[in-house]
């Protein structure tokens, strides 16, 4: 007899067990259901999650995912990763900066369909070329990246009218942050207006375009850490004939090029962020740029 209970003890643990396991799947799958209604947006690379993390604010059943390490820059050249892919598989949309910075995008199409893609740079203007080759890094200008902000805020709307009205109210108190930083400080940059400058990393030209810098772009890539000898002696004789005062870097830039050019014609550099890395507080955009205003406001 005893036996014979110890045997039923035994068949109601494995009963309880299976019940348990069973009940633990089901709410699994209803969890899993649940993110499956869930609008799922991609942002290619760290400048667009800024931008979308503040206009998603609010919103209900939307999951942000950024695709590229926040650390990773810009995406010239950049490889795909599995973990990239797997981040795009289930995505609604996918926010890009466009003007060719995506150059993997055709891949990411064809592995996911239906995807929408929203382009960040449409009819963006004051594009500034160079070799044929259009420069996409648009967001150092503040009036550009407003101009991102609406074609992404636009975009949303359309794809998922529930939160129409949400995103339409978040990118208008972004917008008006971005446009009362710009006015406190172009008025009192205007004397930068028509100075010459040396810009090392092309991300800046936009930022030079918008405080009317008189700038010489020398053709840096992010990851090029130093210029030949030569190339080097040309810029320092061109800051010297032209009196250049001001050398233009990014925070990520190898300064060795800086300082040698400083060091030879007692220029200045100016270490800027580009927005390209930082943190993920959504007012990292403002931040960054604020910090390049009051670094100019002690120009020559
Ligand atoms: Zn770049």
């Amino acid at each position: 007899m005893k036996k014979y209970i110890k045997y039923v003890i035994i068949a109601v643990i494995v009963i309880l067990i299976i019940t348990i396991l069973v009940i633990l799947n089901i709410n699994k799958k209803k969890q899993e259901n649940k993110n499956d209604e869930k609008l799922k947006i991609v942002t290619s690379f760290y400048p667009m999650y800024i931008i979308a993390e503040n206009l998603v604010e609010d919103t209900t059943d939307v999951e942000l995912v950024n695709m590229a390490d926040i650390n990773v820059g810009c995406l010239h050249d950049y490889t795909l990763t599995t973990e990239d892919m797997k981040k795009l598989e289930d995505a609604d949309i996918f926010i890009e900066n466009g003007l060719g910075m995506e150059s993997f995008l055709s891949k990411i199409i064809n592995s996911n369909e239906d995807m929408y893609i929203l382009d960040s740079s449409a009819n963006i203007q004051n594009l500034i070329q160079i070799n044929n080759e259009i420069n996409p890094h648009i967001w150092t200008s503040i009036d550009n990246y407003i101009l991102q902000v609406k074609n992404i805020s636009e975009g949303l709307q359309k794809q998922d009218s529930k939160n129409a009205q949400i995103y339409k109210r978040n990118e208008k108190e972004y917008i008006e942050k971005l446009e009362s930083l710009k006015e406190k400080y172009l008025e009192n940059l205007k004397k930068l207006e028509g100075e010459k400058a040396i810009i090392l990393n092309e991300a800046f030209e936009y930022l030079g375009q918008e405080l009317k810098l008189n700038i010489t772009t020398i053709e840096v890539e992010h990851g090029e850490s130093t210029l030949s000898a030569d190339k080097l002696k040309n810029i320092i004789n061109k800051v010297k004939k032209e009196n250049i005062k001001i050398i233009i870097i990014d925070k990520n830039d190898n300064k060795s090029n800086a300082e040698t050019i400083a060091k030879e014609t007692g220029a200045k550099i100016y270490e800027l962020d580009s927005g390209l890395t930082g943190n993920l507080d959504k007012n990292a955009y403002l931040n960054a740029m604020e910090q390049n205003f009051i670094r100019f406001k002690t120009c020559p």
